[in-house]
């Protein structure tokens, strides 16, 4: 009897030691790695805020964060799964000169990224046509040829496209063209709460053959298009106060007034379609969908069907215009 309890007295005595363990030891542990991880990730969120001028500045030193399990030289890439929000998650690969496209580039318009409220800005957004956004590579098409794959196009401006990433990836490429190296490289979008347009990307290389020497960054390029507000929220986007947009030469009326037209009449033969901005999607006026749009998410069109076409606008499947 005393046998018997003596050990249920210990059994008791191991859970209360059990139990203190996990109270003093385990959950502080718990928290604490919970707390530098929440720190890490504020870290980059936290420099998104903060821009100057610059279309990129760098971060820790420009040291890439790959461990050494990473670092390997053989070719691979890896596209993070979309998140629950569609949101495009980290894109990571080693880049060799086996992954780099043969053929050039196909159409990627049928790839819609969150955050995609086009719009075009002449005069001041710098390109032809003005759009302010660009289904961005997270991984350069020239680095591994990946056309319409959604989990490597995120919604970026012109802006962070050529300025900000463009110099990035021909550092990258022109390394490993004129060595046959291999690059650890990492592009890792960076969305704030539940923002459907990122703040930017996190750009990571580092060249393996010669431990960093050729090819080492670690930089943050920020996707904002100056003279142009933005709302991070859904991409939305208007000119910026002061901003001043020049004639739109390149295609036919645009406006997104429908009440620039005083009855159906003018409003007829003002408009050739109606564009969705949002799906991309272009009806003719009279489609039943037309309805069913937001009038905040309606472009009314003036110009032909393979202008329209080209800017990578899809003609509805219900009234195909
Ligand atoms: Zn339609």
């Amino acid at each position: 009897m005393s046998l018997f309890n003596k050990y249920d007295y210990n059994k008791h005595k191991n859970r209360e030691n059990l139990f203190l363990f996990c109270a003093f030891i385990l959950i502080p542990i718990y928290i604490g790695l919970c707390f530098l991880l929440f720190l890490n990730k504020r870290d980059v969120v936290a420099v998104t805020m903060d821009y100057k001028g610059k279309a990129s500045i760098v971060l820790d030193n420009n040291q890439p964060g790959f461990t050494e399990e990473e670092i390997t030289d053989v070719s691979f890439e890896e596209y993070g799964k979309l998140d629950e929000l569609g949101r495009c998650t980290p894109a990571f690969a080693c880049v060799g000169a086996d992954l780099m496209p043969t053929e050039d580039r196909s159409s990627i318009g049928e790839v819609i990224p969150t955050g995609w409220v086009q719009n075009r800005y002449p005069g001041v957004v710098d390109s032809e046509p003005p759009f302010i956004y660009n289904r961005c590579h997270l991984i350069a098409y020239k680095l591994t040829g990946e056309n319409a794959n959604s989990q490597n196009l995120i919604t970026g401006t012109r802006y962070m496209n050529v300025e900000g990433m463009l110099p990035y990836e021909d550092i990258v490429a022109d390394y490993i063209k004129a060595t046959g190296n291999h690059v650890m490289y990492r592009v890792t979008p960076v969305f704030e709460e539940n923002n459907l347009l990122c703040r930017g990307v996190q750009m990571e290389a580092y060249s393996v053959e010669d431990n960093g020497e050729g090819v080492c960054f670690n930089v943050f390029c920020f996707n904002v298009q100056p003279g142009i507000d933005i709302t991070y929220s859904d991409g939305s986007n208007v000119l910026g106060a002061g901003m001043e947009a020049a004639e739109d030469a390149t295609v036919g009326n645009i406006t997104t007034e429908k009440f620039a037209f005083h009855t159906d009449e003018e409003l007829l033969q003002n408009v050739d379609y109606v564009v969705n901005r949002n799906t991309l999607k272009f009806h003719y006026i009279y489609c039943e969908s037309v309805d069913e749009i937001y009038e905040t998410n309606k472009i009314y069109y003036k110009g032909s069907r393979e202008e329209l076409i080209e800017q990578g606008y899809v003609p509805c499947k219900r009234c195909n215009p």
